[in-house]
């Protein structure tokens, strides 16, 4: 029979221990436990958190400390230790390290690595259900486990070639991160509280001048002081614009369209006189069938956006119908959506002249449209020509970064809730990379 004490060590899957007593109970809430008393292997004791030194005791009573572990068949499982206070020569007066748990942690590293990896995979109610914790736990969790997996970001930065800045707001709008990412591979090489050009000239001086010289390529919405900034850090680059933001700016001239035409069809079915007699109309009654007429109207406005929004090749047979009754009905609107799509195909064009030459006949078209909103867009897509051009050149694919974009607006969201933002950004790390966070006792050829 194996004997308690190896029991115990293999369950908390630490080396360096001596156990020194077990104990399990039920407690008043019916949860049962098992507590574990011991302490860290002599070796071990009396070792800065920091630079891992063995030190002179500072006091000789320590506490009594717990350390949850991970539970065991639903048992909760916890250590207990004196934590010994020690006087580091270089760090002063701090508590030594045990073996098992990271500096100021109240639970083992198993425990840790186990929560960052369901934290990655799951929602956060399910994460703190099942690990019994507090979400803003599982968020200083995540920072630790990282920090211990990745102590220095300072490797992302290397070799960079093709890169896309992007702002994402969270908290409704109120609050900011600015996100770099590695387009070659889809991983998040920097992320900072904040927007602005101050905030991206703290990434640009990050970069040595051979990391500055190694880029490329830079993609990011239209706004004027990335464009300075990478003009000024980095000259040698070619600036891009993500396509589906400049889709995006089509999108919101042609919804402002909508929205007129919308508006005017309203007051069209407002301003019908109302009918005599109550009951079904009469089949030749003329101001029936035209009230009929500007009510189909307004309600196939009303209810298109998403018919506009999407590509012709996704559209569903009502959405397709939606769209032919715009066609014949209102043909603003429908020049408007035409124009957008147009602009939309620029964009999956691979011949850099071919687009140039597209592009220029759709600058002449928007321009002469006489629908106001895309006369506008016309003149902003003239100021970011060259970067739209950039962008078909340098064919960077608008697919990938939208969906990784996505994913980066998923984890923020999902990291919402945790009080410290540098927990939400340790997160985006740990999630954007190919990271594997190893779980307790799978040997290499398992974890694939
Ligand atoms: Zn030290």
């Amino acid at each position: 029979m194996v004997s308690t004490s190896t029991l115990c060590k293999n369950l908390l899957n630490v080396k360096d221990i001596v156990i020194k007593d077990v104990n399990s109970w039920t407690d008043k809430r019916g949860v049962q436990r098992l507590l574990i008393k011991a302490r860290p292997h002599k070796r071990l004791q009396n070792r800065c958190p920091h630079c891992d030194q063995k030190c002179p005791g500072y006091d000789h009573h320590g506490a009594a400390r717990k350390w949850r572990a991970l539970d065991c068949g639903g048992i909760i499982v916890e250590i207990e230790s004196t934590s010994q206070r020690i006087c580091c020569p270089r760090h002063g007066v701090v508590v030594a390290s045990v073996p098992w748990a990271f500096h100021g942690s109240g639970f083992t590293k198993e425990f840790e690595y186990s929560t960052a990896w369901l934290a990655t995979q799951l929602n956060k109610s399910a994460v703190a259900a099942y690990m019994r914790v507090a979400w803003d736990t599982v968020g200083r969790i995540i920072s630790r486990v990282h920090k211990d997996i990745e102590p220095d970001l300072r490797g992302r930065l290397d070799g960079l070639r093709v890169i896309g800045i992007d702002e994402t707001s969270y908290r409704k709008g109120h609050k900011y991160i600015t996100v770099v990412v590695n387009h070659e591979n889809n991983t998040v090489v920097w992320a900072h509280e904040g927007k602005g050009k101050t905030v991206l000239t703290r990434f640009m001086e990050l970069l040595s001048q051979e990391q500055r010289e190694s880029i490329q390529v830079v993609s990011a919405d239209g706004a004027r002081w990335i464009t300075e900034c990478v003009e000024k850090y980095l000259p040698n680059c070619e600036r891009c614009v993500d396509a589906f933001h400049v889709v995006e700016w089509a999108m919101d001239a042609l919804d402002a369209v909508r929205r007129q035409s919308w508006r005017e069809a309203q007051a069209v079915v407002k301003a019908l006189p109302k009918p005599e007699k109550t009951g079904r109309p009469q089949k030749d009654d003329a101001h029936a069938v035209e009230a009929a007429a500007a009510k189909q109207k307004a309600t196939s406005i009303k209810g298109a956006a998403y018919a506009l929004g999407k590509a012709p090749e996704n559209l569903t047979e009502t959405q397709k119908a939606k769209l032919e009754l715009i066609q014949l009905s209102d043909n603003q609107l429908y020049r408007a959506y035409k124009i957008k799509e147009a602009l939309r195909l620029i964009f999956h064009m691979t011949d850099v002249d071919e687009a140039d030459a597209a592009l220029t006949k759709w600058v002449k078209w928007a321009r002469h449209c006489r629908i106001p909103k895309f006369v506008e867009l016309q003149r902003k897509i003239m100021r970011h020509r060259n970067h739209i051009l950039n962008t078909i050149r340098q064919q960077v694919s608008n697919a990938r970064i939208e969906a990784n974009n996505n994913k980066i607006k998923l984890i923020i969201r999902r990291s919402f809730g945790f009080r410290n933002i540098h927990n939400m950004l340790d997160m985006i790390l740990l999630v954007c990379s190919d990271i594997n966070i190893p779980l307790p006792n799978r040997p290499a050829a398992y974890m694939a």
